[in-house]
């Protein structure tokens, strides 16, 4: 049962082959069994648990199945829930406990999901690596010396080890697909303003974005399903969206005349030899399936790492400003004065990488530079934007590898946050762009998990999905799970 699929554990359950109960019970007993080596989860209540489960059987037996019903998810800490803390793996959000659900997490609720916990990742959703969390850092279940990417690492170690079946994740730069491409699962990161983003923590505005991380192609479009859709306490949720037919996206087995687009950009010098040779196959597999695979050109590319670490950075400086101690999270011992509280709780809040960030975007807003930095970067967004525009003439969709490597040690590039930041190169410019992308295991490099990443213009999640589910319907790599958690599995 371990590693069964969302869409496999749905059909148990209709069948009444398992109940909520026992589903939960089983992943209880997994987390138990190999959290401690892996630190995926910051939070799991087990009665709070239990007793969702329960409520749902007995829901499924009064009224019938909502589309998640029984299906245990686990959240990234970044959003918010009124049952139980949520502190974005953040010293300065110790012990916080949100008055309210995210829109993410009621229509989870809505849906029958029973919410298993909180998973580990970066300090506000700032790195690659889960290793900035105040948690401590995240195992990648392929190798508990390496890291599981990031920011959403715990959600996709918990996923990839089997610790919950599916969890959610958020994508500002990359953080839901880098991590799913390191730990060889599926992560879908959907057009910015598909789902709402009230209550989920803020770090960049207008890039953050919340998506599904699950063993299956179908089983994130489940989850997208759910989540997508208009919220109007959300402003920059897109009220009139064209709709996508989730489900119906992934039934597609062929590539029958599909235009891919080999953007020449992402295939650079310094990307790991495996990573290329297995991406290399994969478009060799989707060609083999009908498809045509088209040269396109993103020339901006090359500055899209530089222009977000100049938006995201400004973006969070102002979003961050609004802790100062006052009517929640840490505050320091004896202030003396209201700013000295303000000062000494910030500095004792927030952890290194962090700061850097607060210090650079206020650096890049600050009169005299902002015409410099801020303006220049939105200058160079549109172009990015533009590109894609511009390439999607041709091609229908785009396919690129997700991380130019695969998953590093621990401690590898803690020192070194240009190299961190790097990670992000082929990521990046979807955030800039709002554009739906995908990553799905598509090879092994070093042992470790390779992913290979889809784009596709604003709205045609279904797009992404059919290529994704043709892909994955003829190759077994989604299949491959690590070897120290498959010991159980049933
Ligand atoms: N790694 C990128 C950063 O550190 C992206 C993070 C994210 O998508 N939340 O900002």
């Amino acid at each position: 049962m371990a590693f069964s699929s969302l869409t496999c554990l749905q059909q148990r359950l209709d069948a009444g082959e398992t109940t909520a109960v026992a589903l939960a019970q089983h992943y209880l007993d997994r987390i138990q069994k190999y959290n401690p080596g892996l630190n995926a989860f910051v939070d799991c209540n087990v009665p709070h648990v239990l007793a969702q489960a329960g409520a749902s059987d007995a829901y499924r037996a009064t009224h019938g199945a909502r589309l998640l019903e029984g299906l245990p998810i686990a959240v990234k800490d970044i959003f918010c829930t009124s049952n139980g803390p949520t502190q974005c793996c953040s010293k300065i959000l110790h012990n916080y406990h949100a008055p309210y659900d995210a829109h993410v997490i009621t229509r989870l609720k809505e849906a029958g999901a029973v919410l298993v916990g909180k998973t580990n990742m970066d300090e506000f959703a700032m790195g690659s690596s889960t290793e900035t969390s105040a948690f401590g850092t995240c195992r990648n279940p392929w190798n508990t010396a390496t890291i599981p990417g990031g920011s959403s690492g715990g959600s996709a170690a918990a996923v990839a080890a089997a610790l919950t079946p599916a969890a959610i994740g958020t994508d500002t730069g990359g953080s839901i697909r880098q991590p799913a491409a390191l730990c060889g699962i599926t992560g879908l990161k959907p057009t910015y303003g598909r789902v709402s983003r009230r209550g989920i923590i803020a770090f960049a505005s207008s890039l953050d974005q919340a998506g599904p991380m699950t063993q299956t192609v179908r089983d994130a479009a489940m989850i997208g399903a759910v989540i997508s859709g208009h919220d109007p306490a959300d402003a920059t949720s897109v009220a009139d969206a064209p709709r996508v037919d989730w489900l119906g996206a992934c039934e597609s087995r062929d590539m029958t005349g599909l235009k891919i687009g080999r953007p020449r950009e992402y295939f650079i010098d310094g990307m790991h030899d495996g990573v290329r040779a297995s991406v290399d196959a994969a478009l060799e597999q989707c060609r083999k399936l009908g498809a045509e695979i088209i040269d396109v050109s993103l020339p901006h590319t090359k500055y899209a790492v530089a222009a977000y670490y100049v938006i995201a950075p400004s973006e969070a400086s102002a979003n961050l400003s609004r802790y100062d101690a006052v009517r929640f999270g840490h505050r320091c011992d004896s202030p003396e004065d209201l700013l000295d509280m303000y000062t000494r709780s910030r500095d004792e809040g927030f952890g290194e990488e962090v700061k850097r960030r607060i210090l650079t975007g206020a650096f890049a807003l600050s009169s005299g530079y902002y015409d410099a930095y801020y303006l220049k970067a939105q200058q160079v967004r549109t172009l990015i934007r533009q590109d894609f525009e511009h390439a999607f003439e041709h091609v229908d969709v785009m396919a690129t590898p997700t991380s130019p490597v695969p998953a590093f040690r621990i401690g590898e590039k803690t020192d070194d946050p240009l190299t961190m930041y790097l990670s992000d190169v082929f990521t990046i410019a979807v955030n800039l762009a709002g554009l739906p992308a995908l990553s799905q295991p598509c090879g092994m490099a070093d042992d470790l998990p390779v992913g290979l990443q889809w784009i596709a213009p604003a709205w045609q999640e279904g797009a992404v999905l059919s290529a994704a589910a043709a892909y994955e319907a003829a190759t077994a790599w989604h299949r491959q799970h690590p070897a120290l958690f498959t010991g159980d599995a049933a």
